[in-house]
């Protein structure tokens, strides 16, 4: 399958527009054939299969070369988010600050990511604690926002690629 890179439309191989360019001028002539989007002319890349809804994507379109924004977003949960730092923490990276702990404090207490400096078990603790308090209370103020959070978190940091790799291991290749 194809999709344009400029009208979004997805078609079939075969269904491709093609237009002719003779070359006469040159000994015996020849001709160029150019392929393009058969509703608007534009160009086209093939697609590929996200890996849950299996809806057709551009390569760049499927988030770690899986899943598309939407599927991922809908299997970031909580339980996910601390299932995936658990991973994180032990696989990427090297620094001495836990996914849990960075996130409390970069994105809900608000400190600067260069102020921050490796940190002591207690302190991790008491992150951790203060996350799952942080979870609790943003059941009653609207849960949809907290997730919300946690992914742009993981945008901004630039862990979705890896959220999406660590799913697929976890759900496909088991
Ligand atoms: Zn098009
Ligand atoms: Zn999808």
């Amino acid at each position: 399958m194809y999709k344009c890179l400029d009208c979004g439309h997805i078609f079939d191989d075969g269904e491709q527009a093609v237009s002719r360019e003779y070359h006469d001028e040159i000994l015996g002539g020849f001709h160029e054939d150019f392929a393009s989007c058969p509703i608007c002319g534009g160009d086209f890349e093939e697609t590929v299969e996200c890996e849950k809804c299996h809806g057709e994507f551009l390569t760049d379109e499927l988030i770690g070369g899986y899943y598309c924004e939407e599927c991922l977003k809908a299997a970031l949960t909580v339980d996910g988010f601390l299932d995936f730092a658990e991973y994180a923490d032990e696989n990427l990276g090297d620094s001495d600050l836990h996914t849990v702990e960075h996130f409390m404090l970069v994105w809900v207490y608000g400190v600067s990511d260069s102020a921050i400096t490796g940190s002591s078990k207690d302190f991790r603790a008491l992150m951790t604690e203060e996350f799952e308090e942080t979870v609790r209370a943003a059941v009653y103020v609207s849960n949809d926002d907290f997730l919300e959070n946690l992914w742009n978190y993981l945008h901004d940091y630039d862990m979705l690629g890896s959220f999406a790799e660590w799913l697929y291991d976890k759900e496909v290749r088991k």
